[in-house]
């Protein structure tokens, strides 16, 4: 079976897709005719290889976390995507689509972002590469993140407040859509993880493919072996996980590990374990699996991390777990927080509270002394310290 990729219709088995108003169909219809051919052209890596090295600063470290590793007594190593440029994975895919878009003729770029962290690096690959940038952001979000929004105005982009329904993730991604549908030829909408429909999740998961690449070749440099035991990303849509697990789903010794935001548990209410909570539904334009009540309404999600607080999960993860590929576990706010403590004090690196939660998996899992143990750190921690200042305090 092949789990990296999708069939020509975006299918990953039962989910992927692209369930979109017909008024959408000649953007997405462009993208699905054009992308890998653009993508894998020279010319296009030519380019994109040399600002992931020299903008982006990649390769990022493959780093054996010895003081950890002494603590869970097992071989420990931080895929260091904290360094990136802009603090985390997501500038791989950002930069990636600009400079899609542009060799697709466009130059106006649109996304939404709830956190901020994805409107950040697509404003900032915008200010890099001289294309317009607007960002779609509900309303709570934009004073929930003052810092971000600053960070997006000051590199040039617009912020447009979407005031509808809850005023959050969601709503701003129906704005998103209809300047879409409103602006099909000069304008692309570049999605922040490996959601949406097709081509959008196997897109992602191309650009983010770097971080399983780089894994095995520094592996194999520190190791003499390119394959570990365990690969360990955290899942929100599933970006960095994708990226983390892409050259290893077809590894069959490699176990696969997806660390899911629980919130203040799977049963409380107040819950982001979409694999547990969800059932088969369409979002954002594909089906997976999302927390959704009987009558097909979206359940509000909740995580302590903005990046993990979503209500679905891409169709890779969707599959993966359902042919029990990957095992996935839910970590509470708590126990995401004492991890992020806990790396702190032992290697020096203040984590993100979302890739906190793939380090908790060290204390739901046994592992031996001699499994090579790689955990993808998604990204840093200095958008939480409010969060952790709180804890401090208390
Ligand atoms: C956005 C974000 C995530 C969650 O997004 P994925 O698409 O699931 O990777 C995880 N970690 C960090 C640091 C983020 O900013």
């Amino acid at each position: 079976m092949n789990y990296k990729n999708p069939d020509e219709n975006g299918y990953y088995g039962e989910f992927g897709g692209a369930f979109i108003p017909e008024m959408l169909y000649p953007n997405v219809e462009e993208l699905q005719k054009n992308y890998l051919e653009i993508i894998e052209s020279e010319d296009f890596q030519d380019e994109y290889q040399d600002l992931l090295k020299n903008y982006v600063g990649r390769a990022t470290p493959l780093y054996f976390a010895k003081n950890l590793s002494n603590k869970y007594k097992t071989q420990i190593y931080l895929k260091r995507e904290d360094l990136n440029h802009t603090g985390a994975h997501k500038i791989n895919n950002a930069l990636g689509q600009v400079l899609l878009a542009k060799r697709l003729g466009k130059n106006r770029i649109i996304a939404e972002t709830g956190a901020g962290q994805h409107g950040v690096a697509t404003a900032t690959a915008c200010a890099l590469l001289g294309l317009e940038c607007i960002v779609y952001m509900g309303e709570i979000d934009i004073q929930r993140q003052a810092p971000n929004v600053a960070r997006m105005k000051m590199l040039g982009a617009e912020v447009v407040a979407a005031t509808s329904g809850s005023k959050t993730l969601k709503d701003a991604v129906n704005e998103a859509l209809r300047d879409w549908i409103n602006n099909p030829v000069t304008t692309h909408y570049v999605i922040g993880s490996v959601v949406g429909p097709h081509p959008f999740p196997d897109l992602v998961a191309r650009f983010q493919s770097i971080i399983s690449k780089e894994i095995k070749e520094q592996l194999k440099e520190k190791t003499g072996r390119e394959n570990p035991d365990y690969v360990i990303a955290c899942v929100g849509g599933g970006s960095n996980a994708a990226g983390t697990f892409y050259h290893f789903v077809e590894e069959k010794e490699v176990k696969i590990i997806a660390a899911e935001a629980g919130g203040l548990g799977v049963d409380s209410g107040k819950s982001a374990a979409t694999t547990f909570l969800g059932t088969l539904g369409v979002l954002h334009g594909s089906k997976s699996l999302l927390m959704q009540t009987e009558d097909g309404q979206v359940i509000e999600p909740h995580s302590i991390s903005a990046g993990l607080d979503y209500p679905g999960i891409g169709p890779f993860h969707a599959h993966l777990f359902k042919q029990k590929r990957a095992e996935f576990f839910s970590i509470n706010d708590d126990e995401a927080l004492k991890c992020a403590f806990e790396l702190t004090r032992l290697e020096g690196i203040i984590p993100a509270l979302e890739s906190s939660h793939a380090l908790a998996i060290l204390d739901k899992k046994k592992f031996n002394e001699n499994d090579v143990v790689v955990i993808c750190l998604s990204g840093r921690g200095d958008k939480d310290m409010e969060t952790y200042l709180k804890e401090i305090r208390s």
